[in-house]
């Protein structure tokens, strides 16, 4: 990982990307952004809860001339612990206001009110699917619980709603409830976690349901790519200029795992976890069994919402009633 990168980095008409550490997390920071308002400053995404996170937001305004009592609202991209997880703590220090979707504040709920029962849950599902944990250390470290507390927000934001710069655009699929925000003074999108580069966003599906969570995420592609936006400002990584480049890279990536997909299960791949272990995973093409637990429950999660969204098409069916789960290519769509 490069060394000293500064804290914040002033982006022109009146935005600043702070960013904010992940400690121990691979992915090392997550970048919030503060864009000046007529009212006051705008924050969207603002890390886990953690003293270290707090503490740069505090530097990273004072490198501006701000204190936290100049944000007069937190907007919040989706309810993942690094966007999410300081919410409270800012709520408590005075932010009045903290903003997300209604889809994403559910989620917040299914999965904050009970935590234990929700990763037990992911576990079962995963385990339903083909999966055999051998470490048995479970799908989520334990710390993210304390990395993130329920908050409930103040003002729920549907799709092309408008807060103060920012117009939320609602873009399903990373999560149920992911907002992108185009900023109407500087035409950039903020992209949250649906569009980054070179990291390919995770669409997974970790509970038993039949939604199309892929089709979502795509169909989410699809907007942003046609929204006409001058530049992205990820949560990870840099800002990069092509939007819509990147989205048809991701469409593309998604339509060539489809067919990695579909040529394992005509060779006899049957539940979620033996067409996962058929692909080569991250960029270097590693094989399945090479991962870590954890990551080979994200690749089981992952080539599920693939199979969930051919199934969705009506490419592939599925059998529930046997365990693992199996599936198959659907006879009219067999090739001859
Ligand atoms: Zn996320
Ligand atoms: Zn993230």
């Amino acid at each position: 990982m490069a060394a000293e990168r500064p804290l914040t980095a002033a982006l022109g008409d009146g935005i600043v990307q702070i960013r904010l550490p992940m400690t121990g997390n691979p992915m090392g920071y997550i970048n919030a952004y503060l864009l000046q308002d007529d009212d006051g400053w705008t924050l969207v995404d603002c890390g886990w809860k953690a003293a270290d996170v707090f503490a740069a937001l505090e530097a990273g305004l004072a490198e501006h001339g701000r204190a936290l009592s100049d944000v007069r609202r937190l907007l919040i991209t989706h309810v993942h612990f690094d966007h999410y997880g300081l919410a409270g703590t800012l709520r408590r220090a005075g932010v009045p206001v903290l903003a997300m979707h209604p889809r994403d504040w559910e989620m917040a709920q299914r999965h904050l009110t009970d935590p234990d029962a929700f990763d037990r849950a992911a576990d079962a599902w995963i385990a339903r699917n083909g999966f055999e944990l051998i470490d048995a250390e479970g799908f989520v470290d334990e710390l993210q619980h304390h990395r993130t507390e329920l908050t409930r927000p103040t003002e729920l934001l549907e799709d092309g709603a408008d807060v103060g710069r920012l117009r939320a655009m609602w873009t399903p699929g990373h999560t149920p409830g992911h907002l992108c925000f185009l900023d109407r003074v500087s035409g950039k999108l903020l992209t949250g976690d649906h569009v980054l580069d070179p990291v390919t966003p995770h669409v997974g599906i970790w509970h038993d349901g039949r939604g199309d969570a892929l089709g979502d995420y795509e169909r989410s592609l699809e907007r942003v790519a046609a929204c006409g936006a001058a530049g992205a400002l990820p949560a990870h990584g840099e800002p990069f200029a092509d939007v819509a480049g990147r989205a048809a890279e991701l469409l593309a990536h998604h339509r060539h795992r489809e067919r990695q997909i579909l040529y394992a299960l005509e060779r006899g791949a049957g539940s979620a976890t033996d067409v996962a272990r058929a692909l080569p995973w991250r960029r270097r093409g590693d094989p399945f069994d090479q991962l870590q637990e954890m990551h080979r429950q994200f690749a089981v999660a992952e080539t599920l919402a693939h199979l969930q969204h051919l199934e969705a098409q009506g490419i592939v069916v599925r059998d529930a009633a046997v365990t693992p789960i199996r599936y198959a290519v659907a006879e009219r769509a067999q090739r001859v």
